[in-house]
């Protein structure tokens, strides 16, 4: 299912290789981000604690000779010398996130603070992988990056959103106080393979439903909004912020624009899977953001960036992951039985 390391690397390493710290480099987004970084020829130093990321998810890229990676809590203070930073280290669905709240906030405001004493101590530029979440329940739409949002500072989400906003402060003020050089992108929903099947986002959710012919759940009654932005483009966007000149130091929108109602999402999953799963719906969850769509002007001005893959297109090679990793645990069980 993964690619053969010969087919990921290794031309000889650049003159302009750097060794960059990934910190949550085990998980979804940041298992793809490693990739990317060892193909452009960079040494990478991966640190996660493996609380919803997998060893599994990498091991790929350790016959690199360009990878390491180390079990670290990100809570826990580092020192590793190193030339950049990206901090996607805090667990991403809602219902991970809400497992344990408190660390949840501790991870994103100590991690933040952590990794940013490392930046200055090695004068490594940081980038800080912060949300849509800093905008709740928007009052304004698309959001804009100048949008300060509208959140709920004692609800069930705010463990992520209220510390992903308290991160972004440690960022400027690194940034005014002590010079570091900081990059801040917001990003909005992301998907693709290597998220798990117990993930509890929706696109994972609806899809390992869908192949298993079991119950596509809805929350509520499926007309609120979001906009799904494949994972290749979106780490496309953190390298071209990281080396995006020192001046631009962020916040900026990173997502697809184009906005799905999630009863429209539950339909194109059923299609394209041929399943007979039936549709259900359970009650919103407290907070759940109406609708969300970035505006990415910014992005599309100063990074020239902006993404490729369709909803249908993205949401094929997906499923196409995880037909194979059910199938491989239902191998597993067949085995054992
Ligand atoms: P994920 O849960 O797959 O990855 C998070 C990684 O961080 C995992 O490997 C996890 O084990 C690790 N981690 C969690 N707490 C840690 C700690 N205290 N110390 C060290 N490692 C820790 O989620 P993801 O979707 O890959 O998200 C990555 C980052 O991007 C997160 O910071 C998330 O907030 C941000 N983000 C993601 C999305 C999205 O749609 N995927 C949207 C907005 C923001
Ligand atoms: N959702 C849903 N069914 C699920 C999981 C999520 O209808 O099985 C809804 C969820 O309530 C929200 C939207 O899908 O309205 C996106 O949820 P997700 O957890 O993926 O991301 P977030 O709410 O953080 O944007």
């Amino acid at each position: 299912m993964e690619p053969a390391w010969n087919d990921i690397l290794t031309p000889p390493r650049p003159k302009s290789s750097k060794t960059i710290l990934v910190a949550g480099g085990a998980g979804f987004l940041g298992s793809h981000l490693c990739e990317l970084l060892i193909r452009k020829g960079h040494r990478v130093v991966c640190i996660d604690n493996f609380s919803t990321g997998r060893p599994e998810n990498v091991r790929h890229l350790r016959s690199s000779g360009a990878f390491t990676l180390l079990r670290h809590d990100v809570v826990d203070p580092i020192d590793l010398k190193v030339d950049e930073i990206y901090n996607l280290a805090c667990p991403a669905s809602p219902p991970h996130y809400q497992a344990d709240p408190i660390h949840t906030t501790k991870t994103s405001v100590l991690g933040a603070l952590n990794l940013l004493e490392n930046a200055a101590r090695y004068n490594a530029r940081i980038l800080q992988a912060s949300t849509s979440e800093v905008y709740g329940d928007p009052n304004v739409h698309p959001q804009v990056e100048s949008y300060w949002g509208n959140v709920n500072p004692f609800g069930p989400r705010s463990c992520y959103d209220e510390g992903k906003r308290c991160a972004e402060t440690l960022f400027h003020d690194f940034s005014r106080i002590r010079g570091v050089e900081i990059k801040i992108v917001r990003i909005f929903n992301t998907y693709g393979p290597r998220m798990r099947p117990d993930d509890g986002r929706v696109i994972s959710n609806f899809i390992v439903q869908a192949l298993r012919d079991e119950d596509i759940t809805i929350h509520g009654d499926g007309s609120q909004t979001r906009s799904f932005c494949f994972v290749d483009d979106l780490v496309d966007g953190f390298l071209s912020m990281m080396a995006s000149p020192a001046s631009l130091t962020g916040p900026v929108n990173l997502g697809n624009p184009v906005e799905f109602t999630v009863a429209e999402l539950a339909g194109q999953v059923l299609a394209l899977t041929g399943s007979r799963s039936r549709i259900v719906h359970r009650p919103l969850p407290t907070d759940d953001p109406r609708q969300r769509r970035p505006d990415i002007s910014l992005a599309m001005h100063e990074l020239g960036w902006q993404p490729r893959v369709v909803l249908a297109e993205g949401l094929k090679r997906t499923i196409a992951y995880f037909e194979a990793v059910l199938a491989a645990e239902r191998r597993k069980l067949t085995e054992v039985a």
